[in-house]
């Protein structure tokens, strides 16, 4: 069977990584989240001084960009591959409101993106991969046989983010939650290099009312038929 490249975009907190990991597992797919990847190099940024809520000291980080390395690595009991920088293992130290609310600046910087972008197109040349991101469509992978671009509505997005934030035991507040979701919804689709866009081919999933089995249920159909077509 032919294997694909199926690139899901769309805005924060849409639910792209439940369901590209519920796909790569369908079918049985090599699952790649970009966005851990930018928030691994802010994550470096922070741990160096090099960003605060005050200041960000871009060239410094672009220096230090060659410093910088992001690998994954498969965990069976989780089920997908956790993110790690220069070896080290901080998949839950990533997902913090606090590297949220630094993310999508650092994901403006055109060095940073180049250097991901790079990276993310080398891990897929076998194709069986399901990418998630903001630009995969667009321009990691503008050949991809299946594009989604995934929507919901701000609030549903931050009740979700809200929750599995508290479930993670960290202390956050719905309305700062809210607030970084709409900011970073702002900054990625404003940004000059790689705006958040719908590809002309994407598919759009709105999934504000829809169930997590209906939404997956859906979308591996949209596979296997784009899987069949590819035949
Ligand atoms: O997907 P996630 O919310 O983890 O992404 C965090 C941030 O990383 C996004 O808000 C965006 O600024 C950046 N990002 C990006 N391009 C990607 C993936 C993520 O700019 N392909």
């Amino acid at each position: 069977m032919n294997k694909i490249t199926i690139a899901i975009d769309g805005f924060s907190s849409t639910g792209k990584s439940t369901v590209a990991k519920q796909l790569a597992r369908a079918l049985g797919y090599v699952y790649v989240d970009t966005g851990a990847m930018y928030r691994a190099v802010t994550f470096y940024a922070m741990q160096n001084g090099l960003i605060n809520k005050d200041d960000f000291n871009s060239e410094a980080l672009i220096y230090q960009l060659p410093k910088i390395n992001i690998t994954f690595k498969f965990n069976e009991a989780l089920g997908f591959a956790e993110v790690y920088l220069n070896d080290v293992n901080i998949e839950n130290k990533v997902r913090t409101l606090e590297v949220s609310s630094f993310v999508s600046k650092v994901a403006a910087v055109s060095q940073v993106r180049q250097k991901l972008v790079e990276q993310q197109q080398k891990m897929c040349q076998d194709k069986g991969v399901v990418m998630d991101g903001r630009d995969i469509g667009t321009v990691v992978f503008p050949d991809a046989e299946l594009k989604l671009f995934m929507t919901a509505s701000a609030k549903t997005r931050a009740e979700r983010r809200f929750l599995e934030l508290i479930e993670r035991g960290d202390k956050v507040d719905y309305e700062d939650v809210l607030k970084n979701v709409e900011e970073r919804d702002f900054l990625d689709s404003n940004r000059a290099d790689s705006p958040l866009l719908k590809a002309k081919d994407a598919i759009e999933i709105d999934n504000s009312h829809m169930t997590l089995d209906e939404q997956f249920n859906k979308i591996l159909q949209l596979a296997k038929m784009t899987i069949e077509d590819c035949e």
